[in-house]
C-alpha cells in the first residue's frame, strides 16, 4: 500500500460544535494526546478567536509537542489568521462561504469580494509562515464554475490543500466524486473531504471522495459535530483497513488485519471513543457502527450458534482489531449455544435437558419484556439443576446520602461482602456520583472493578417518574457485566444497578477461581 490517506480529525473543533458540548482545556489537552497516540495525521484543536479559554487551550496542544499537525480554524480575515499565529500554531484552516445562500443571506458579499478575500487570507497566512488548508464552506451547494474558481485561486495563492465541506450534509456519494475530480484537477495541491451527516452519508460520502482522489478525510470521533454530526473517524478508518467485499466476495475471508491504508492504531479506536464519549457528555448510540454498545453484541439463538462456531458467520470485523469485545445477551431469541456458553462462564455445565429447560423460562422472561441479566440465568440455572441458587456476594446494608444547595453531596455506604460489613464515605458531583464513588471505595480493592458505563432515563413522565439505569462493570481482568434496575430514587436505583453489576462480576470470578489448578486453591486458603 503506497499513499496513506491522511486523517484530519476535527473533535475538538467541529466535534466541540456539537450543542451543549464544551471541552475545559485540560480536557482538549488530554483527548489531544489521546488522538495523537491514536495516529491521527493532523489534530484541529479549535477555534482561538472564538474565546480566551478556546485561545489558551489552542496554545497548549500546540505546544505539546505532538506529532500530528496541529491546526486552528480561522474566517478569511487577518485578525482571525494573526489570532492563530499567536496562539503558536503552525497549520491554519482557513475558510469562507462559497454558495449563493451564504454569499447573500449571511456574508452579504458578492462573488468577486468573497475570492478576494479567499485569496487574501490564505496569501497573508502564507506570509506568517503557516500551512493552509483552505475550505470554500458549503462547497456541495455552490456553483460549480464559481467553486473551480475559488479553489484554484487559493491554490495559487499559495494553500497547501484545499478541502471541501459538504457543510449540511447535501451530498450524495456519486456527486462528492465527481466534485473531488473537478477541485483537484483545478487546484493541483491535495484535496480533503469534510462530510457532514444530516442524511446518513457521511462515511459514504467521505469514501466516495477517496475513492475519487481526496488524500485526506476530515473526522470526528464517535461523528459528534453539528446537527447530526461529521463522518465518525471510527467509521472512515474501520472502512477503508477492513472492507474488502470483492476479495471476500471471491473466495477469501474478512481482512484478520489492518491494510495500513492509514496511520491509524486501530486497537485504540474505543480507549478513544470512550474518552470522547466521557468528556463531551454524549452518549454512544447503541448500535453505532464499531463503537456502540452492540455493535459486538449478540443475542439471536441461530446467531449465537453460528458465532460459537466460527465468529466469522455473523462478524465480518474482529472486534479485538478495534479494542472490542464480543459478548452474549439472554433473551427471547437466545438459543442452546449462548446460553450453554454464558453459563459456562459462571462455571455451569448443564446437562441437554436442563438446558433446554433453562432456555425455556429465558424465553418466557424474554417474551415478557424484560432484558435478562447473566445473574437471572444464572438462577434459573441452579434451579433447573437442583442446586442453590448464586450467593450475591455484595449486598447493601446502608446507604445515607446528604445533599443541599452550594454543599458538595456525600454518601456513606455499608456493603455485606461474604460474611464481613465494610463502609465507606465519599463526596462527589451529585448525589448518584458520591454513592457510586464510595461502592467503588469498598470494592474497587476487592474486585478491581470500575464503572465503565452509566446511563439513567425516565421511563415514564413527571417528578414521580420511573427512572431505568444501566450500568456496565468491568473488572481488570477482562470481565464485564451489563445490569439494569428500574426504581423511584435515583441514588438507591443507581446503587442497586451497579451492585448487581459486582455480583456477576463476582459469580464469574468465583467460577473463574474454582476452574484456576489446585495450587492456587491451596495458596488462596493460606
Ligand atoms: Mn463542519
Amino acid at each position: 500500500m503506497g499513499r496513506k490517506v491522511r486523517i484530519f480529525d476535527t473533535t475538538l473543533r467541529d466535534g466541540e460544535q456539537t450543542p451543549r458540548v464544551a471541552f475545559s482545556p485540560a480536557q482538549k489537552a488530554e483527548i489531544a494526546a489521546a488522538l495523537d497516540s491514536l495516529g491521527v495525521d493532523a489534530i484541529e484543536a479549535g477555534f482561538p478567536v472564538v474565546s480566551a479559554g478556546e485561545h489558551e487551550a489552542v496554545s497548549a496542544i500546540a505546544a505539546a509537542g505532538l506529532a500530528a499537525d496541529v491546526y486552528g480554524l480561522a474566517r478569511s480575515t487577518r485578525r482571525d489568521v494573526d489570532a492563530i499565529v499567536d496562539a503558536g500554531l503552525s497549520f491554519v484552516h482557513t475558510f469562507i462561504a462559497t454558495s449563493s445562500i451564504h454569499a447573500r443571506d449571511k456574508l452579504g458579499m458578492s462573488e468577486e469580494a468573497i475570492l478576494g478575500a479567499a485569496i487574501d487570507a490564505v496569501e497573508y497566512a502564507k506570509s506568517r509562515g503557516l500551512g493552509v488548508e483552505f475550505s470554500a464552506e458549503d462547497a456541495t451547494r455552490s456553483d460549480r464554475a464559481y467553486l473551480r474558481r475559488v479553489y484554484s485561486a487559493a491554490a495559487s495563492a499559495g494553500a497547501d490543500r484545499v478541502n471541501i465541506p459538504d457543510t449540511t450534509g447535501y451530498s450524495t456519494p456519486e456527486h462528492m466524486a465527481g466534485l473531488v475530480r473537478e477541485v483537484a484537477a483545478a487546484a493541483r495541491v491535495p484535496v480533503s473531504v469534510h462530510c457532514h451527516n444530516d442524511f446518513g452519508l457521511a462515511t459514504a460520502n467521505t469514501l466516495a471522495g477517496i475513492a475519487a482522489g481526496a488524500a485526506s478525510a476530515h473526522v470526528t470521533v464517535n461523528g459528534i459535530g453539528e446537527r447530526a454530526g461529521n463522518a465518525a473517524l471510527e467509521e472512515v478508518v474501520a472502512a477503508l483497513e477492513f472492507l474488502d467485499p470483492e476479495a471476500t466476495g471471491s473466495g477469501g475471508r474478512p481482512r484478520s488485519r489492518p491494510r495500513g491504508a492509514t496511520r491509524i492504531r486501530t486497537r485504540r479506536i474505543h480507549d478513544v471513543s470512550l474518552l470522547v464519549s466521557r468528556m463531551a457528555r454524549v452518549q454512544v448510540q447503541h448500535n453505532k457502527a464499531i463503537v456502540g454498545e452492540n455493535a459486538f453484541g449478540h443475542e439471536s439463538g441461530i446467531h449465537t450458534h453460528g458465532i460459537v462456531k466460527n465468529p466469522l458467520t455473523y462478524e465480518s470485523l474482529d472486534p479485538r482489531l478495534v479494542g472490542r469485545r464480543r459478548w452474549f445477551a439472554a433473551g427471547k431469541h437466545a438459543g442452546t449455544h449462548g446460553v450453554e456458553r454464558t453459563l459456562a462462564g459462571y462455571g455451569l455445565s448443564p446437562s441437554a435437558p436442563e438446558l433446554a429447560a433453562i432456555l425455556e423460562r429465558v424465553k418466557a422472561l424474554g417474551d415478557s419484556g424484560a432484558n435478562v441479566s447473566d445473574m437471572q440465568v444464572v438462577t434459573m440455572a441452579a434451579e433447573a439443576m437442583g442446586r442453590e441458587p448464586p450467593r450475591r456476594m455484595v449486598r447493601l446494608r446502608e446507604l445515607d446520602v446528604s445533599t443541599s444547595a452550594g454543599q458538595t453531596p456525600h454518601a456513606y455506604v455499608k456493603l455485606a461482602i461474604g460474611d464481613a460489613d465494610h463502609g465507606a464515605t465519599a463526596s462527589g458531583v451529585g448525589p448518584v456520583d458520591a454513592s457510586l464513588a464510595a461502592i467503588q471505595e469498598i470494592v474497587g480493592g476487592i474486585y478491581e472493578t470500575r464503572i465503565a458505563d452509566y446511563a439513567i432515563n425516565a421511563v415514564s413522565g413527571g417528578s414521580d417518574a420511573l427512572c431505568e439505569v444501566t450500568v456496565k462493570v468491568e473488572d481488570a481482568r477482562g470481565n464485564a457485566a451489563r445490569a439494569r434496575s428500574v426504581g423511584e430514587d435515583i441514588v438507591v436505583t443507581s446503587v442497586q444497578a451497579v451492585i448487581d453489576g459486582i455480583n456477576e462480576i463476582a459469580l464469574r470470578r468465583g467460577a473463574e477461581r474454582a476452574a484456576a489448578p489446585r495450587r492456587a486453591k491451596g495458596r488462596a486458603r493460606a
